[in-house]
């Protein structure tokens, strides 16, 4: 099996099944490869005290800290242990006033879908650098924080029913263009639940981070790997929050779905499945190769 110099990963539903689970399974095949020496990131769209109740550090000694960044907030925050301490090394956090353009762009993109669409939307406001804007209000997830192949159908039908016949692409149009009117390239994207609609997503994790590995370790694109269970495309040429992690910096490494959810992947992506346990036990295989 090829060694990996740097292991990307998202957490809920790749490392844990759901944000409320134990991290104790994840910590534990992690520990191993951080002793090592392989550098480990979290590439996720929570904040700190969503990863294990924030007590992520607890698991591991200082030492095994110093390989371990988290990339979080869908862009926003880069983070490195200091002394055993998280600290944000790298940020794409705007001012007041650049946080009340992405605000009201955020509720442009709700009044436009009511207004012209009267498609009836949440705005979710209290993020450092993006808004959520909740697209099924009255649905559940029920608990579980990843993507199910019946809530993209259930998406696409109620836009469709709204006269939005051009599915998530319209959508994300739709929102970019609400962002120019306020001056703002918005970064949008949807998992069906909710889109988002920001100045950063993981593909500002993914390059800042592998900056800093390749700046530190001389670690290349080619010698990472990214794990994810958000790759599926939503719809043609349109695929998941994961899919992000895929830029120009990063596209030499290797890309791994553990998601069994049918449908297409960028061409970079494999779909190896199996859920959380795969991504576990790859870990500890690596693990294996490096002693
Ligand atoms: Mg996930």
């Amino acid at each position: 099996m090829k060694r990996y110099r740097g292991i990307f990963f998202d957490w809920d539903g790749t490392a844990v099944i759901s944000r409320r689970a134990a991290a104790d399974e994840a910590a534990a095949a992690m520990k191993g490869l951080l002793a090592g020496g392989v550098k480990l990131a979290i590439v996720s769209g929570t904040t700190y005290e969503n990863i294990a109740g924030g007590r992520l550090a607890e698991y591991f000694t200082k030492e095994e800290l110093g390989n371990l960044y988290l990339g979080l907030g869908r862009g926003a925050y880069n983070y490195r242990f200091e002394d055993g301490k998280p600290a944000v090394f790298a940020d794409r956090l705007p001012d007041k006033e650049g946080m009340l353009r992405i605000h009201d762009a955020a509720y442009g993109i709700h009044r436009e879908l009511l207004s012209a669409y009267g498609l009836k939307t949440d705005v979710i406001f209290c993020r450092p650098n993006y808004c959520k804007i909740d697209m099924m209000a009255g649905s559940d997830r029920g608990g579980r924080l990843f993507m199910q192949e019946s809530e993209i159908e259930s998406l696409k039908a109620i836009l469709n029913a709204h006269g939005i016949k051009g599915g998530l692409g319209e959508l994300l149009a739709i929102a970019r263009n609400v962002g120019k009117k306020h001056g703002i390239a918005i970064k949008a994207t949807c998992d069906a639940k909710y889109l988002e609609a920001g100045i950063s997503d993981k593909s500002d994790n993914a390059d800042v981070i592998l900056e800093e590995m390749e700046r530190q370790f001389h670690i290349k694109g080619e010698e990472c790997c990214f794990w994810g269970d958000e790759f599926v495309g939503l719809e043609a040429g349109i695929y998941g929050s994961d899919s992000f992690m895929i830029t120009e910096k990063t596209k030499k490494g290797d890309f791994y779905d553990v998601s069994e959810v049918k449908g297409e992947r960028p061409e970079e992506v494999v779909q190896v499945g199996g859920g959380v346990s795969h991504f576990l036990s790859f870990l500890k295989e690596q693990q294996v190769v490096c002693i």
